[in-house]
């Protein structure tokens, strides 16, 4: 049988790479034709320790040497930064009490570590990793890389998503997305070709432990629920193990190493070396060289295991919490996968099949996986024709018209696409058989000052009375930026959806101005929409009690309750075209509380179901 060749490579195209940067780890990949592929760097190693130093020289150094440098020059060497990305001086303080960061200054947001004579903030120690995984690849591959997908925690809030993507801006990358960890994870394993299913992402690294679960529609990720400790890793472990060693050595050498840097480093390197290898073996022997003398502890897996577990058991809260409120018991979970090198730790994975029921992935490397995922990433969008609309976030919020004129968002501004939500509503009117959706873009709080890009009916629900229809609305937006709006009714099981474009014809500047808008009138709009919203309350209130007043119950009430209800209609009436939303409110609770009785007597919920949920 014959071979032949077939050039896959497009030189009109720009390479984007795919990195996964890691609190403890970092390193890039990219896409080899048909699989992605980790780069190695110098040392042929594809991991890079997220570790930075200035060597007195004034030479930035990353990766093993700067890990090096820790034991050396612990005061010119920076770890773990990704702790401090996108965050204020007031939320770091939990972390500067764990970690020997040095704290420089804060400016107006970002604070300054001080690095030997210099300072940085952390996009900017960020960046010197990136820089080094930038120049790793383009040694690998040949040629200039100027574009890249950055993986980023499910948890990362904007600030910290924008800090990750500032630093790629200051290491020379344009960051094409960022996508979330387990998500890279799920498309490493190539999980997206499912159709539908839930995937759990047990994420045990250095010194950060995180579960997510997934829902996949159609080839796209949705993070239904994340847990997890900021402070729960291999690195816990290799502090147990430490203090075992250092107590041993005491006995035996009678001499205290705890207070000697140097020596703890390297001890701590020669125990993490033994637990990597307990990954692999029954035993091993920790062997640590000082001064002339040597220590030597014989481990075995069962010994290390009963240590460990109380460790273990830590991650195993978090998962069932994430379970819980992603509202699914282990049964419902799909698929599971294994991501950080934690997971290598045979006992690790034996607990995780146990908690979830299944056998979890573990066919790529635990520690490569979510680079490997970023690579898959890479290569779809850069595979995408050039001049389509890609867009990285929504840029401005999207949502659906509410009772009273208002809107509630459904995606937020800064979603990174693809992206859904979903909400569940309900009607206003009893018997109401129809709905309109009005599908709104903007960031005002009125219909009025948003941009209106589709509506649609929504018939056919089976008539009830007010607030008992629901009504799921679903927002679904692929990475093309298409917005795909349907709902459906949970009851009758009816659906009706639309596709809209939603940044079609709007320019950046168009995009600017009603961001900038929003922000100028937000006082303004806050107080109309709680005047509305009081507003609609009270409509649901009027129409429930004038309902219930024909209501036999209301006759067989004393006339002293009779009169206090009629009191509180009239008072509610007057006070309704008021600009005073409290005002409304208060007499919202006025004649709640006086046709409490009269709701008890009619032992009919149908008062308190019009004052449940938001209606359309
Ligand atoms: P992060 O995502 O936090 O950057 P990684 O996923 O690279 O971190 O995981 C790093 C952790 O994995 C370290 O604590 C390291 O000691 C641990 N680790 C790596 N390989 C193994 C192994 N073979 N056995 C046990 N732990 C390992
Ligand atoms: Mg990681």
């Amino acid at each position: 049988m014959g071979t032949f060749q077939i050039d896959f490579s497009n030189s009109r195209k720009q390479r984007v790479v795919g990195i996964d940067l890691g609190t403890t780890n970092s390193l890039v990949a990219y896409m080899d034709v048909t699989a992605p592929k980790v780069i190695p760097g110098e040392d042929g190693e594809p991991l890079v320790p997220s570790v930075v130093s200035l060597t007195e020289a004034g030479e930035i150094i990353v990766g093993n040497p700067a890990l090096q440098a820790l034991i050396t020059h612990p005061d010119r060497t920076i770890y773990s930064v990704k702790r401090l990305m996108g965050r204020g001086i007031d939320d770091v303080t939990e972390e500067l009490k764990l970690f020997p960061f040095r704290v420089a200054g804060s400016g107006e947001s970002v604070l300054k570590l001080s690095l030997g004579e210099k300072t940085f903030s952390p996009p900017e120690i960020s960046a010197f990793i990136l820089r080094q995984l930038k120049r790793n690849a383009e040694a690998a591959l040949g040629e200039e890389v100027r574009q890249a997908v950055i993986t980023v925690p499910a948890y990362f809030n904007d600030a910290q998503r924008q800090a990750t993507k500032d630093a790629g801006r200051i290491a020379g990358l344009e960051v094409q997305r960022l996508v979330n960890e387990p998500t890279a994870a799920a498309l490493a394993y190539g999980l997206d070709k499912r159709k539908d299913g839930v995937v759990a992402v047990y994420d045990f690294g250095g010194g950060t432990f995180d579960i997510s679960i997934l829902r996949l529609h159609e080839g796209i990720f949705e993070v239904l629920a994340t847990g997890g400790d900021t402070h729960l890793g291999g690195d816990d472990i290799d502090n147990l193990l430490l203090k075992i060693a250092l107590e041993d050595i005491e006995s035996e050498w009678k001499q205290d190493l705890s207070g000697n840097g140097e020596a703890v480093q390297t001890l701590r390197r020669a125990v993490i070396n033994a637990k990597h290898e307990l990954s692999r073996l029954p035993a091993v022997t920790l062997v640590f060289d000082y001064a002339g003398k040597q220590y030597r502890r014989e481990l075995t897996r069962p010994v290390f295991e009963k240590l460990i577990l109380p460790i273990i058991e830590r991650t195993l809260a978090p998962c069932r919490h994430c379970m819980n409120d992603a509202g699914l018991e282990p049964e419902k979970i799909d698929e599971v996968v294994l991501v950080g090198g934690s997971t290598r730790i045979p006992l690790v994975r034996a607990s995780v099949e146990r908690l979830f029921r299944a056998k979890p992935h573990t066919e790529l490397n635990p520690d490569q996986v979510v680079a490997l995922g970023a690579a898959v990433q890479a290569a779809i969008l850069s595979g995408d024709v050039q001049d389509k609309l890609l867009l990285d976030v929504t840029p401005l919020s999207l949502g659906i018209e509410i009772m009273g004129g208002l809107v509630s968002r459904i995606l937020h501004r800064n979603s990174t696409i693809p992206a859904s939500a979903t909400e569940v509503f309900t009607t206003a009117v009893e018997g109401q058989t129809n709905v309109l959706i009005h599908v709104l873009q903007g960031e005002r709080e009125l219909v009025k000052d948003c941009r209106s890009l589709a509506r649609f009916d929504l018939k056919g629900i089976d008539p009830a009375p007010a607030g008992l229809a629901r009504i799921e609305v679903r927002f679904l937006i692929d990475a093309n930026g298409i917005l795909n709006v349907s709902a459906r009714d949970l009851r009758a099981g009816k659906e009706q959806s639309v596709e809209v474009k939603p940044s079609y014809g709007l320019t950046d500047d168009q995009v600017e101005a009603m961001i900038l808008e929003s922000i100028d009138k937000a006082q303004d709009d806050f107080q109309e929409r709680q005047l509305r919203e009081a507003r609609v309350e009270a409509d649901a209130i009027l129409a429930a009690v004038e309902k219930a007043r024909q209501n036999d119950a209301y006759f067989d009430l004393e006339e002293s309750d009779r009169d206090l209800i009629t009191r509180g209609l009239n008072e509610l009436l007057v006070v309704y075209h008021g600009e005073d939303h409290l005002l409304v409110r208060a007499k919202i609770d006025q004649l709640n509380q006086a046709t409490m009785k009269l709701a008890e007597n009619m032992m009919n919920t149908a008062v308190n179901q019009a004052l449940k949920g938001t209606k359309i």
